[in-house]
């Protein structure tokens, strides 16, 4: 599995306005609308082009449109709804499909209570949306998930990772066949024992859309 995390000074001071426990909610929703719209930029540079023609107002020109079938984005419930508008803006043509997960806050494993994807995910090229890469259990799941379905790559884009999530994930797709990405804004220092990221931002879910 690669892991890229992404270094741009624009990128740094959203991410440190984001960490910050006084930023409000609006401005935490917009800066991570931001944020996405910029890793979405790296996180899509492998995707597939088939040769175009067109006619411009002076000449016939040689260009490239993007090669089918149509990717897929994966919000991964609750959280990751904050990430969607910013990935769908570059991405137009994306279907999206939802996966939800629940992590019991003692055992800090994740059971699936939603999966509602297309049926066809065949050669699909796949973006999963969640914030926080922590333990990594819930990213090892949603991924399983979509390998098992025959998709062509996956790469999960996440305002920030922990070692001990990248490790996990790197364990589990160890053969990078069909290719597995991490695409993240920061990679901090550890879990702390709730399984919060250290120093991190605190729980994404409350801070976007409040406490629950
Ligand atoms: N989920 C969050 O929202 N924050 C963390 O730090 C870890 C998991």
């Amino acid at each position: 599995m690669r892991t890229l995390v992404i270094d741009h000074p624009l990128v740094t001071h959203k991410l440190t306005v984001l960490r910050d426990a006084g930023t409000p909610a609006p401005t935490f929703r917009r800066l991570t609308d931001e944020l996405v719209t910029l890793l979405a930029y790296e996180a899509t540079r492998e995707m597939r082009i088939g040769p175009v023609a067109v006619t411009t107002p002076v000449s016939p020109a040689e260009g490239g449109k993007l090669a089918g079938p149509d990717p897929l984005v994966v919000p991964v419930l609750r959280a990751g709804i904050g990430m969607l508008d910013g990935m769908t803006r570059l991405l137009p043509t994306a279907d999206v499909g939802f996966v939800g997960l629940a992590r019991d806050e003692e055992s800090l494993v994740a059971t699936t209570y939603a999966n509602r994807l297309p049926a066809d995910l065949a050669g699909r090229d796949v973006f999963v949306l969640d914030p926080m890469l922590a333990t990594g259990g819930t990213l090892e799941t949603v991924i399983g998930i979509l390998l098992d379905r025959g998709v062509a790559a996956v790469t999960a884009l996440c305002l920030l990772a922990a070692p001990e999530g990248i490790a996990r994930l790197d364990a589990a797709f160890a053969a990078d066949d069909p290719p597995v990405r991490v695409v993240t804004a920061g990679l901090d220092d550890h879990l702390n024992d709730q399984g919060y990221i250290v120093p991190g931002l605190g729980d994404a879910g409350d801070r976007l859309f409040g406490v629950v």
